[in-house]
């Protein structure tokens, strides 16, 4: 058991001391039931927990019975975790927004000359650090973009300063883009550069980056960056090295059901391997202010069948999560019914899918975030990066190990 101090009143809450609450399975309030022929296979596999083949996949992905879905993943979200919803306490930091890539899915990189175009001093990155730390942060979330100049060693001293000052805070930081081009900058494998980067400080990984695996879509959407097989290989190695990671998909643009499909199956043939992954976080695509502008926002109907079937179907990841910062609030909540476990954190000053047209707040108190998950009937547990549960007092907080 580790304890940490937090001079911040606002962290710490008296009745939380009595530790995670007792894991209650909530059953399902009527039987399966559907119109769809299609799902009834589906079901009869999910009740016998067997795999979901990648053709299931798409099946669910072409079904309009998004009750009948949703009912599915709840039942295998509530055999995994019971009512428990986790959350955490971070703050997301981007160092800088200078990119050499042009991803048309983007609208937060920026050429070094353009306006707006930002890169934080050393400094400056701890003091971002320390401005939103009053809430006893457990997580720093770091990740910017690919930039020309930086050297390595920049990377190296933001880690290991952030340790040094923060040493209790989880530090996940870089995506598998940043981690390729880093090593292809410092021209170091992939294994040394998350070597060094580990004794620096690094924790664990975010996950993103991966977007849409299928590289008939990647060109598209995102040609500068390193293709699928790349990022999925970048994983392994990080896994292997003992860095645990998360992993993400990029949907509502131009794929369609059998890209988000392969997409999740061939995270879960990663999984069978390195175990590695913690969280899948399915992100939902915002178009505004990226070349891709003319495209429609996600719904409501595809959000909800997506957290559904990434429940399904990614029967070896232990936690689904909808990211409250780009589904909203009220989406999210609902997702909680549909297969999530897991609403992210109070994730201080996002910018990265604000830039996008996200119209979220920037971020959500503690309270905020209990409140909506005990109105979708689930139970908050604080967690910190690895899912250890966070017990908060007045003047500290602890995890549980
Ligand atoms: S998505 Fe990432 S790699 Fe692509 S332009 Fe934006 S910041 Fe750069």
């Amino acid at each position: 058991m580790a304890t940490s101090t937090n001079n911040s009143a606002q962290g710490g809450t008296p009745t939380l001391a009595s530790a995670m609450p007792a894991q209650t399975h909530a059953f399902q309030t009527h039987a399966f039931q559907t119109d769809d022929a299609r799902l009834r296979p589906i079901a009869e596999k999910v009740m016998a927990r067997e795999r979901l083949t990648l053709e299931d996949a798409v099946t669910l992905y072409r079904s309009a019975d998004i009750l009948a879905v949703g009912w599915l993943a709840n039942h295998v979200r509530e055999r995994m975790h019971g009512n428990v919803t986790y959350f955490n306490v971070n703050r997301h930091i981007n160092p800088t927004n200078v990119c050499v890539a042009a991803c048309r899915l983007c609208a937060f990189g920026r050429k070094k000359d353009s306006p707006g175009a930002y890169t934080m001093a050393l400094e400056e990155a701890y003091e971002t650090a320390a401005s939103g730390y009053s809430e006893a942060v457990t997580e720093f979330h770091i990740v910017g973009g690919l930039h020309p100049d930086l050297p390595f060693q920049y990377y190296l001293d933001l880690i290991s300063g952030l340790k040094a000052r923060f040493p209790q805070v989880h530090l996940k930081a870089l995506t598998m883009v940043e981690i390729a081009f880093l090593a292809k900058r410092a021209k170091l494998t992939i294994e040394e550069t998350l070597i060094q980067l580990k004794t620096a400080g690094l924790d664990s990984l975010p996950g993103g980056g991966a977007e849409i695996f299928n590289e008939r879509i990647r060109r598209v959407i995102c040609d500068h960056k390193i293709d699928g097989d790349q990022w999925l290989d970048t994983a392994r190695t990080a896994h292997k090295v003992g860095l645990k990671s998360n992993a993400t998909m990029l949907y509502g643009h131009i794929e369609n059901g059998e890209d988000r499909a392969d997409h999740l199956v061939r995270l879960r043939t990663l999984q069978d391997e390195t175990h590695g992954f913690q969280t899948f976080i399915p992100l939902a695509f915002h178009p505004a202010n990226t070349p891709l502008s003319h495209l429609f926002t996600t719904t409501g109907f595809m959000d909800l069948k997506q957290i559904a079937i990434s429940r399904l179907v990614l029967d070896n990841f232990p936690h689904i999560k909808a990211y409250w910062q780009m589904l909203g609030p009220k989406i999210a909540q609902i997702c909680l019914r549909f297969g999530a476990d897991d609403i992210d954190g109070t994730v201080i000053e996002e910018k990265i899918y604000h830039d996008a047209g996200a119209t979220t707040p920037q971020g959500m108190v503690r309270r905020d975030l209990e409140r909506l998950i005990r109105e979708a009937g689930r139970d908050p547990v604080e967690r910190d990066t690895m899912y250890r549960p966070v017990v908060r007092t007045e003047t500290s907080f602890t995890i549980s190990v």
